[in-house]
């Protein structure tokens, strides 16, 4: 696993001096292992997630809800998949936030994301979010028409007001529970270019490819100022931005785990403590068991306090 300050590097939390061209998305800090290194690597951060998700769960108090942003082939899905892989899926929901419906349109721009956020305990992963309505929207204007706002409330702050909008509603989620993580993966334009020829000459890959991906190409340099604007102005101390270089994909994945990991560590989510009253409780049940078929099965005896509440703790909230 990647420790701790390397993920400080690409950690955005103050957004005001930010600059897209400082970071280069074919860093890899020195970093020159193999695949098998970095996939070892990466199984060790895996596990610890899946260690942290399950006391996150079990206290049932944080909701951690995970958002990522990218162009096109930038390795958003494969990022998921990878960093998420070992984690109980009971846990953790995915939500993929592609154009919006009718309905979806005939609502504030927060909405529908609104109503896919995670609950307390669970891990809530955005793929695109509501930073589309400030990237794509803000790119193609003709989006913004669409949207059916009354004309007098579109102006030229509109950008501004929605990064209002952004900052105001990511410290609600905080003071509520919800620990915000962001991240943009960082792809070159000439990294891009081989992954789209990738998808069309292999053909188990063209199905993720579309036509429309290389329209938005085009406005490349469009997307990088808007996002870098929008990094700018949403950057928080409680709501950080990762910018993480994306022309390497293990790369990529080593520091989404540990930045994930981080921040479940600083956390700290406990197993739910039993009380004396319900332990003693447990243990009259724990004696009746026993004594169902004559003694324990292989001469166990019951811990004690401390170890033993965690564990139950958990079983029952899983159970
Ligand atoms: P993909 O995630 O590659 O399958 O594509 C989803 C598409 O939906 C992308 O082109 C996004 O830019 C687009 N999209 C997502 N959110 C919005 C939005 N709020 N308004 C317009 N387009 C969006
Ligand atoms: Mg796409």
């Amino acid at each position: 696993m990647l420790p701790a300050d390397v993920v400080k590097r690409f950690e955005i939390r103050e957004g005001e001096r930010f600059r897209l061209a400082d970071v280069d998305p074919g860093e890899t800090l020195g970093l020159d292992i193999g695949k098998d290194e970095a996939r070892d690597m990466l199984a060790a951060g895996v596990k610890r997630l899946d260690d942290l998700q399950e006391r996150l769960y079990a206290e049932g108090r944080w909701s951690v809800l995970i958002m990522f942003q990218a162009m096109d082939a930038a390795g958003k899905d494969s990022a998921i998949e990878h960093v998420m892989s070992g984690i109980n899926p009971q846990g953790c929901s995915v939500s993929a936030f592609k154009v919006p419906s009718l309905t979806e349109l005939r609502h504030d721009f927060l909405w529908r994301t609104t109503c896919a956020l995670p609950e307390r305990g669970m891990i809530g992963i955005f793929n695109r979010s509501y930073y589309e309505e400030v990237l794509v929207v803000r790119v193609h204007n003709e989006l913004l028409a669409k949207q059916g706002l009354p004309a007098k409330l579109v102006g030229d702050d509109i950008w501004k007001q929605r990064f209002e909008s952004i900052r105001d509603f990511e410290r609600h989620m905080a003071r509520n529970g919800t620990v915000v993580l962001k991240f943009f993966l960082h792809l070159s334009r000439d990294e891009q270019r081989k992954r789209f020829l990738d998808r069309i000459d292999e053909p188990d890959k063209r199905w993720k490819f579309s036509l429309g991906d290389v329209a938005e190409r085009q406005r490349w340099d469009d997307y990088m100022t808007a996002y870098e604007d929008a990094i700018r102005n949403t950057a928080t101390e409680h709501a950080p931005w990762h910018v993480v270089p994306a022309d390497n994909k293990w790369f990529t994945r080593l520091v989404v785990a540990a930045a994930i990991v981080k921040k479940l560590e600083e956390l700290d989510p406990q197993y739910p403590k039993v009380d004396d009253t319900a332990l003693a409780a447990m243990m009259e049940a724990r004696k009746k068991l026993v004594e169902e078929d004559g003694g324990p099965p292989d001469g166990k005896k019951a811990k004690d306090g401390k170890g033993k509440d965690n564990k139950s703790g958990k079983d029952n909230k899983k159970g």
